[in-house]
């Protein structure tokens, strides 16, 4: 159950050791090797819990080095501008020793900066729903190389009423992708969204 013995390459674990982990959390030793053996997996955790990392450690394995040519082969849904904002924080902090660029798709945030962002080619996109649904119609973003995707707190995605525009993001993103499902709760709405979108997924509880 130790971040040695989970196959982790160099940089990702220099940068989990950066961040001063010693072990990993109860739902990290459960998540860890189910996402890293490229399964789809819905997790319940909550804040506080290390989630963040349940995702981003096998994105860093997934993705390895920043590549140029492809556009973006990860994406974060997250619920909040707020939380948006940390996970790329988080993901600057442990993914330190990686050489892969990220940007944030944020409602509110102008349309320019946002232009701009994607043009310096992201390996990793965090969002918000609304906005980067905005930007597939309006300025032809591609998803058409993400094959990890994340949603990020699902049960409030759901509350804030980004169903339509999640499932509109879900049909731009090829088939061939691993999906995770993080939420403290799971509704039934959530279930049938989780039986859609995701391949045979692990359910993780602790
Ligand atoms: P999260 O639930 O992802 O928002 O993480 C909550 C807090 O726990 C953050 O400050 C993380 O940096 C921290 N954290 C995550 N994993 C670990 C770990 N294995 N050991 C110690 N702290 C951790």
């Amino acid at each position: 159950g130790a971040f040695q013995l989970m196959g982790l390459s160099k940089p990702v674990f220099k940068g989990i050791m950066k961040k001063g982990y010693k072990v990993p959390t109860p739902i990290q030793r459960k998540t860890l090797p189910v996402v890293l053996s490229g399964k789809d997996c819905v997790a319940m955790a909550r804040t506080g819990s290390g989630k963040t990392a349940c995702f981003l450690i096998p994105m860093f394995e997934k993705l390895q080095e920043h590549s140029a040519k492809t556009g973006a082969r990860a994406l974060i849904l997250s619920p909040t501008r707020e939380l948006a904002l940390q996970t790329l924080k988080f993901t600057k902090e442990l993914g330190c020793f990686m050489n892969l660029r990220a940007a944030v798709i944020l409602g509110g945030d102008s349309m320019d900066g946002q232009f701009y962002a994607i043009h310096e080619n992201p390996d990793i996109l965090i969002a918000t729903p609304g906005r980067l649904a905005h930007l597939i119609v309006e300025m032809s973003l591609k998803l058409n190389n993400v094959k990890y995707v994340v949603f990020d707190e699902a049960d409030r995605l759901f509350e804030m009423g980004f169903a339509e525009q999640m499932n509109s993001i879900m049909k731009c993103i090829p088939e061939e992708r691993q999906t995770l499902l993080f939420s403290a709760t799971l509704p039934k709405m959530l279930v049938n969204f989780a039986r859609a979108g995701l391949n045979d997924p692990v359910l993780v509880r602790l």
